[in-house]
């Protein structure tokens, strides 16, 4: 098992945009809960990266940052790039993706959960029931083409999907793992394979590997679905899904469509998982339509800080920390049940008042949570 001395060096990368924002508002928080709960304490250290920092020195991710990242226990981000902000190339800034290939964090974890205070988005109130996680594989599939697509002639363009065997069967064995570990709260287990095995040979090799997954996992049901049907599943009846493992192009495209059955990107937290590290990042941008303006939802950072005590509890076997993240989940909830709704979710609470409420909802918290 490892261990800790008490202290968790976390890399705070807070980017560009709302990023800076939500990743400052998130520090306050997570100090916050060091002041009602036990356990080590965060050294939470921010490092330059993104399209802000590659104006000012021209490296959108520093080595420094990625030393840090590296040695820290955790990666704590916010969000990064800027429409305006190019590489010679003509692409955005994206370091979360150099981030993901550095750090071989290949399975990218998305979960949606309904609680009361969000906007119900669909009519119908089975809908409240909502508890699923996108699980999406994030170093092959389409993103592949990354850097490397050609045009031809100016005729043609041609990116190329490259699906192996070891990606799909790393991805696959953490969809089981957390479907299981799901099933103690939701007495049942299930994995949804999401591909489009019907048209291409990559998507029916991914189809195969994850069935020899799901051989090796018996306590855990495991069916397929094509991608253009989950789309309407997750429209029409998102409560009957509950693990879903995708390619990562599709996973992309999908994490948006899931964050807006709870009201927007304001409430989608993430964390990009690899055997050694992790990072715990909003599935949302940098927003430039609100930047600046104080009007960020904070939730979907709190919530991925919470997923990040989660892997840490797991990590260190620590279950203090396990319950410092019950207790920001408890919190939030609190602070939408007391009448703070983000402004994104057609309310009047900004990132400070979201923060402030989150934080004074902590102490009655820790004692519904302890
Ligand atoms: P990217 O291309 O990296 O996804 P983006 O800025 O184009 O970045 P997002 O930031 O993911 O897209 O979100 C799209 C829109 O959703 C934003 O323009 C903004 O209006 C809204 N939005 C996203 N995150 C938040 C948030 N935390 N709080 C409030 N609104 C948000």
């Amino acid at each position: 098992m490892a261990t800790h001395n008490d202290t968790l060096d976390i890399a705070v990368l807070p980017g560009d945009g709302i990023g800076r924002e939500v990743a400052a508002a998130c520090i306050e928080l997570l100090a916050a809960t060091e002041n009602v709960a036990e356990g080590p304490k965060l050294r939470l250290t921010t490092h330059n990266a993104g399209a802000q920092y590659y104006l000012e020195s021209g490296d959108a991710l520093p080595k420094s940052t990625i030393d840090a990242c590296r040695s820290a226990d955790a990666i704590l981000f916010g969000a990064m790039g800027w429409p305006d902000v190019r590489l010679p190339d003509g692409t955005e800034i994206i370091p979360q993706l150099d981030l993901r290939m550095e750090f071989d964090l290949y399975a990218g974890i998305r979960p949606i959960r309904w609680f009361p205070g969000l906007p119900q988005i669909l009519s119908d109130d089975r809908s409240r029931q909502t508890d699923l996680v996108l699980v999406r594989e994030q170093t092959e599939g389409l993103f592949y083409a990354r850097g490397t697509g050609t045009v031809i002639e100016d005729r043609e363009a041609l990116d190329t999907m490259r699906i192996t065997r070891e990606g799909t069967a790393r991805v696959s064995e953490y969809a089981f793992r957390l479907a299981k570990r799901r099933k103690d709260r939701r007495g049942s287990a299930r994995v949804t394979c999401v591909d489009k095995a019907n048209v291409f040979s990559s998507m029916a090799f991914f189809r195969k590997v994850f069935d020899e997954v799901a051989a090796s996992h018996t306590a855990v049901t495991s069916d397929h679905a094509y991608v253009d049907a989950m789309a309407l599943t997750l429209v029409k009846a998102p409560w009957t899904v509950d693990v879903i493992v995708t390619e990562n192009m599709f996973g992309d495209i999908l994490s948006d469509l899931i964050a807006g059955l709870v009201g927007g990107m304001g409430m989608a937290p993430s964390a990009d998982i690899g055997d050694n590290h992790a990072l715990f990042q909003p599935a949302h941008g940098t927003a430039p339509d609100i930047a600046g303006q104080g009007k960020a939802n904070p939730c979907a950072m709190f919530l991925s800080g919470a997923m990040m005590l989660d892997w840490l509890a797991d990590k260190y076997e620590d279950q203090r920390l396990e319950l410092r993240a019950r207790l920001i989940e408890r919190a939030i909830e609190a602070a939408f049940a007391a009448g703070n709704v983000p402004i994104e979710l057609k309310g009047g609470s900004g990132c400070a008042e979201m923060t402030r409420a989150t934080i004074a909802a902590m102490p009655e918290a820790i004692r519904a949570v302890a």
